[in-house]
C-alpha cells in the first residue's frame, strides 16, 4: 500500500510510520514540523514539509505519489492550550482536517485512519468506556476531534470512504529510533522522566480530591508501539467493504492512577523523583479508561508493550539515549551531505498543524 502519514514526524506519527515501513508499505510523511521533527522520519520515507490547510499542497502530493490510504495523525493535541485558545483548535483540528478530506477527495483517495482521542468522551457516565457511550467533550481539543470525525462521517456517506477513527487513551514508550520530545512538554510521563534525570526538581500532581481510590486521575496508557500494530490494521481494513466511518477505542483497559505512575517511575528509573500536589488542572475527568474489545474482536489488535513497567522502560531508555531530545540540525546536515534524499520542502499556508 502506499500510505500517506499525514503529521509523521510526530511521537505518534513517527512511530506508526516506522511500523507500516516495516510491514512492506510505501510511506510518504507529510508534516509542518511545528511541533515534530525532522530527525524523528526515519531513512526512507520522503519527507513533505506543508501544512494540512494547504488542500491544493496535499492533493498534489497525493497525486503525485500515487496515495492509496491516509493516515492522520496531524493535530493541537494540548487540553490546556484548547483551553486558552479554541480558535487555534478549531482552524487547525476541524477547517485542518477538512482540507485533507476535500484534497482527498480531490486526488480519488477514499481510504482514511484518523488519530482521535478518548477527550471526545468527556466525564464518562461509566468505566471502560464503549464506543456507542455518550460523546460530550469537556475541553475545545475533544470538541474538535469530535467534530473531524463527524466531518469523516460524511464523506463517507456522501463521498464514499471508508475511515476509521481510533480513539486513543494516553501513549507512553518509545521504539528504537523514536520516543517522546514536546516543547513545552505538558505530559505526565516525560515530566516524570525529566524529574528523574534531575532536569527538573519534582513532579506536580495536579488534583488529590478526585473521586478514585488514591484521589488522582486514572488514565488508560497505551505504548506507541502497540498503537503503530493498530494503524497498520486499521489502514488495512480500509482496504474493503461499504463506505463507512469505524470507531474503535484503543485503551489497555488497566487504568493507573497519577500516584501509580509516579511510584512506577521510581521503580524503572532507581531514582527518588520528588513529588508535589496542587489543585486539579482545568479540563481533566476524574477517570478514562477504555475497553478496547471492539478493537480486538473486529481489527485483531493486541496491545503486547502496554504494562506500565514497559512503557516506562522504554520511555526511560530514550530518554538517557537523547539526552536532550531530537537534533534536528544533525538530520538537516545528513540530507544536504546525501544531496536530495526525497525529502523536500513545501509551500507555505495560512494553517499551521503537526
Ligand atoms: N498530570 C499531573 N502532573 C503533570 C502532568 C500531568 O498530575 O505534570 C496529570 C494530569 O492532570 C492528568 C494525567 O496526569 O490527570 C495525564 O495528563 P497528561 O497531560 O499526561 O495527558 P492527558 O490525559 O491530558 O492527555
Amino acid at each position: 500500500m502506499r500510505i500517506l502519514v499525514v503529521g509523521g514526524a510526530g511521537y505518534v506519527g513517527s512511530t506508526s510510520v516506522e511500523t507500516l515501513v516495516r510491514a512492506g508499505h510505501h510511506v510518504t510523511v507529510y508534516d509542518n514540523l511545528t511541533t515534530g521533527h525532522r530527525a524523528a522520519v526515519i531513512e526512507g520515507p520522503r519527507l513533505v514539509v506543508g501544512q494540512i490547510g494547504d488542500r491544493g499542497h496535499l492533493e498534489h502530493v497525493l497525486r503525485e505519489d500515487r496515495i492509496d490510504a491516509v493516515l492522520h495523525c496531524a493535530a493541537k493535541s494540548l487540553v490546556a492550550e484548547s483551553m486558552a485558545d479554541p480558535g487555534l483548535y478549531y482552524r487547525n483540528n476541524v477547517a485542518g482536517g477538512v482540507a485533507l478530506l476535500e484534497a482527498m477527495k480531490g486526488a480519488g483517495v477514499t481510504r482514511l485512519v484518523f488519530s482521535s482521542t478518548a477527550a471526545v468522551y468527556g466525564e464518562p457516565r461509566r468505566v471502560p468506556i464503549a464506543e456507542a457511550d455518550r460523546t460530550d467533550p469537556i475541553n475545545p481539543y475533544g470538541a474538535t476531534k469530535l467534530a473531524f470525525e463527524g466531518a469523516m462521517r460524511w464523506f463517507a456517506a456522501s463521498h464514499g470512504f471508508r475511515a476509521i477513527s481510533l480513539r486513543y487513551f494516553n501513549v507512553a514508550g518509545a521504539t528504537e529510533a523514536n520516543g517522546e520530545d514536546h516543547d513545552p512538554e505538558t505530559h505526565l510521563i516525560p515530566l516524570v522522566l525529566n524529574v528523574a534525570t534531575g532536569e527538573g526538581s519534582h513532579i506536580q500532581i495536579f488534583g488529590q480530591d478526585y473521586p478514585t481510590p488514591d484521589g488522582t486521575c486514572i488514565r488508560d496508557f497505551v505504548h506507541v508501539r502497540d498503537l503503530g500494530n493498530a494503524h497498520l490494521l486499521a489502514l488495512e481494513a480500509t482496504g474493503e467493504g461499504d463506505p463507512s466511518l469505524e470507531v474503535y477505542n484503543l485503551g489497555s483497559a488497566a487504568g493507573f492512577s497519577v500516584r501509580e505512575v509516579v511510584e512506577a517511575a521510581r521503580k524503572v528509573t532507581g531514582r527518588s523523583i520528588p513529588a508535589r500536589a496542587l489543585k486539579r488542572r482545568v479540563g481533566d475527568p476524574p477517570v478514562l479508561v477504555a475497553s478496547s474489545r471492539r478493537a480486538r474482536r473486529e481489527l485483531g489488535w493486541t496491545p503486547r508493550h502496554s504494562s506500565l513497567e514497559q512503557m516506562l522502560t522504554d520511555a526511560w531508555r530514550w530518554r538517557l539515549a537523547h539526552p536532550r531530545g531530537y537534533d534536528d540540525r544533525v538530520a538537516e546536515e545528513r540530507e544536504r551531505a546525501s544531496g536530495s534524499d526525497g525529502h523536500e520542502r513545501g509551500v507555505a499556508a495560512s494553517v499551521a498543524v503537526s
